[in-house]
């Protein structure tokens, strides 16, 4: 079974959150269940060297964008196994940032174009083209109207997997005839319509033969106007075709016994050398070094999905405690501008480093005793299936993947492997951290909980299998 994987993101080349860890991670491991995969995406100016400066050129060929013939560069370089391949216009992709520019569109459907081009060009045909996110949304969209019908190309299905509903990509309905060439009829009978505009993720997951989206939760919430982001009508109406399958993380990558990263390798047979790791982190910080006072971590975007409303609203009352917080992740100013206050007034109980840093997030998720993601909402969330590798205990709010992949720790039983609070509220987020850190004080009860946090199961393998069921039951439809 042959699967082209399309995404605008994949680690270990170029990543700005968890679509990039997922593209680095499941492509191995449908590998490994004999699934012959190929990972396509634009070549990025701030690709690390490492990578950018080894890629083989296998060739170039034109892509139409509207009336232009567009030059379309192809790159390749083999990781772990796999094939990724990448697309080459500097026109396009030699900027600073990945998205945000006022012509997405159009680089985004030059991408969508040559994906599909690269298929007649490599005379390379998949059973599957698994399309991720709304950068790759087009891609079914312009299949079914253009490709399909081509000899090389016929019978071949599409997936769309969403992994966050809030970034759409909506542009104007002139992007159709401009970038396309079409006329306006997939606009008018609204199917890719949305509030106005072309939205390429209405085209995925109303072109696409199958879509999954990253857990089973997010996978009910988004039929729901709480989480739909508009698109819950659509996504009701498709649900026989909709599916969750779970995120994992890559074991090799995040593995306290090995990680090179951190200051002192553990394993679940030597958790206290995680103390070890904290204190360093301290120092590090210049934070007070004391491996009994409880450090809650974050990394992450620094934005109003990631909760970071209620972290502001709970700081004051929480730092009463004897307790330190570090936090890495850029995002929104506000937010930023707002943690670093804290860090001025709080400078001995608080690390506010805003920077994106892989280094440091592996020292985080290794020297803290807590993980805090009080997300307003979470696809999956890749954030606390590493904190538990490392045996950090999660905090969440009980939404998306979060409530998947944490159980709440029971006192009665004594099983769980988190804390978790269901309502967007900062006083359940203080009051389940206040239960945490009781908990922490019981050093036997709190050995087990990071025992089990570390043998929770979140490794590729399960989902890896899952996708493949799907591929076949698609292909045999
Ligand atoms: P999202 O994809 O919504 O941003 P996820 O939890 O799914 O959130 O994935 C976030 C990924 O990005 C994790 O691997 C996390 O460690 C990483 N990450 C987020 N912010 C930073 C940062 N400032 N520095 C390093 N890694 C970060």
């Amino acid at each position: 079974m042959r699967v082209l994987m399309v995404a605008s993101e994949a680690h270990p080349f170029i990543k700005t959150g968890g679509l990039g860890d997922v593209m680095g991670a499941l492509p191995q491991a449908l590998n490994k269940e004999n699934v012959e995969v190929k990972v396509i995406l634009p070549k990025y100016k701030n690709i690390s060297s490492k990578y950018i400066n080894n890629l083989e050129f296998i060739k170039y060929f034109y892509v139409n964008v509207g009336w232009r013939k567009q030059y379309c560069g192809l790159f390749r370089y083999i990781y772990n196994g796999v094939e990724y391949y990448f697309i080459d216009n500097e026109y396009y992709f030699k900027r600073d940032n990945l998205y945000g520019y006022y012509d997405d569109a159009e680089r985004f459907i030059f991408f969508d174009k040559a994906v599909l081009e690269f298929i007649n060009e490599m005379n390379w045909r998949p059973d599957i083209i698994h399309c991720n996110d709304w950068q790759t949304g087009m891609v079914p969209v312009i299949y079914r109207l253009e490709y399909e019908k081509r000899n090389m190309y016929r019978n071949i299905k599409t997936f769309f997997s969403i992994h966050n509903l809030l970034f759409q990509g909506t542009f104007s309905p002139e992007i159709l005839p401009e970038l396309l060439g079409y006329n306006y009829e997939a606009y008018f009978n609204r199917s890719i319509e949305l509030h106005g505009g072309v939205s390429f993720m209405k085209g995925g997951i109303n072109y696409s033969d199958q879509v999954t989206t990253v857990s089973n939760t997010y996978a009910q919430e988004i039929q729901t106007s709480q989480y739909g982001e508009r698109l819950e009508g659509l996504l009701r109406h498709r649900s026989y075709a909709l599916k969750g399958i779970l995120n994992g993380i890559d074991y090799d990558e995040y593995n306290p016994e090995t990680d090179q990263y951190i200051y002192k390798n553990y394993s679940l047979g030597n958790i206290y050398d995680k103390k070890v790791n904290k204190e360093w982190l301290q120092r590090e910080l210049g934070l007070p070094i004391n491996g009994d006072i409880p450090i809650i971590g974050m990394v992450s975007r620094l934005t109003h999905q990631k909760g970071c409303d209620l972290i502001i609203n709970s700081l004051d009352r929480l730092l009463q405690k004897n307790i330190q917080v570090v936090i890495l992740g850029t995002g929104d100013r506000a937010y930023e501008e707002t943690l670093r206050k804290f860090n001025y007034i709080y400078h001995d109980k608080v690390s506010v480093n805003i920077k994106f840093s892989n280094e440091l997030a592996h020292k985080i998720y290794a020297g803290s005793d807590f993980f805090l993601m009080p997300s307003l909402f979470e696809p999956c969330g890749l954030g606390q299936l590493i904190a538990l590798r490392y045996g950090t205990i999660p905090i969440v709010r009980e939404t998306g993947g979060l409530k998947d992949t944490v159980i709440p720790y029971n006192q009665y039983t004594g099983l769980g492997n988190g804390f978790g609070f269901r309502n967007y509220n900062c006083h359940e987020l203080t009051h389940v951290s206040e239960y945490a850190l009781n908990v922490y004080n019981n050093k036997q009860i709190w050995n087990s909980l990071i025992r089990q946090a570390m043998k929770s199961d979140n490794s590729w393998e399960k989902s890896a299998r899952e996708y493949k069921k799907l591929y076949i039951g698609v292909i045999n439809k």
